[in-house]
């Protein structure tokens, strides 16, 4: 279906994203997050086809991950979420993200923690509220694209369905086109770390209901390995080895609302 009518106006004085050079030159695509880490797992290589490609990616990524394992030991005086924040502007770096736009909200925790009920918890914000922060963000990008989770939040984390309400209200706030970044559950060819957090649980959408596909190439690829590589505090190293990261990590899947938009243009499977 094609998005409603934007409810929040486009101002003509809005500047024009910097030139760049490439075929995507002059397009915006903003993309949302729950934690440091998710963009670089989920989205990194689709990310990077249209840095590549000349559009200007704008990054909005929701908690801190405060709440997220320590998987190497933090300096004196430095907390979970300094960590992830240096990590997650090295992975912007690596993937060609233009502005990195961090939305202040707590990590809620897994499905049942009592971290769900914390009142600054993005599991428990105001989607209204949030939606049309966001939605503010895309209209002064003159965003055209807006990519956020499918409505089982990938695997059920409480920020990631949280993320997938939150990007419905803005996206019908500003008349954009949506990607609901998913995984195939049936096109799977090695062991990715979403099944770890799953824990068994239902992952991603089935192959009928997926629009888009990214496929990356060895330079795509690279930069994902990369960017998963400087959220060390999250990723284990198993899973940036060389051995086996294409087959796990090179394939990104979408659902689309709307018209087909700016990730049909780098996409290798697209359902027009
Ligand atoms: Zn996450």
């Amino acid at each position: 279906m094609p998005p409603a009518a934007p409810a929040i106006a486009r101002s003509r004085t809005t500047p024009a994203a910097p030139a760049a050079r490439g075929s995507l030159a002059g397009r915006c695509a903003v993309v949302l997050h729950a934690h440091p880490d998710d963009e670089a797992i989920f989205t990194a290589a689709t990310v990077h086809r249209l840095a590549r490609a000349g559009a200007r990616v704008v990054l909005v990524t929701a908690t801190a991950g405060e709440l997220g394992p320590v998987l190497r030991p933090l300096h004196a005086g430095e907390t979970l979420a300094d960590r992830r924040r240096v990590e997650l502007e090295r992975a912007c770096a690596r993937l060609g993200v233009a502005r990195l736009v961090l939305l202040g909200h707590r990590d809620s925790g897994m499905a049942g923690w009592s971290s769900n009920a914390h009142p600054d918890a993005l599991a428990a914000a105001d989607v209204p509220t949030v939606a049309r922060r966001l939605a503010e963000i895309c209209v002064a990008e003159s965003a055209e694209t807006l990519v956020h989770y499918d409505p089982g939040g990938i695997y059920g984390h409480p920020d990631h369905v949280a993320v997938h309400r939150i990007g419905v209200a803005a996206a019908a706030l500003a008349g954009l086109t949506t990607y609901e970044a998913t995984v195939d559950s049936a096109d799977r060819r090695g062991r990715h770390l979403v099944d770890l957090a799953a824990g068994g649980g239902t992952v991603g959408w089935d192959t009928s209901g997926i629009a888009t596909v990214v496929d990356a190439d060895a330079v795509d690829l690279a930069a994902k390995r990369a960017a998963m590589a400087a959220h060390a505090s999250q990723v284990p190293r198993e899973a940036v080895r060389r051995s086996g990261f294409a087959a796990a990590y090179g394939r990104e899947w979408y659902r689309r609302d709307g018209v087909p938009g700016l990730l049909d243009e780098v996409a290798s499977v697209a359902v027009r």
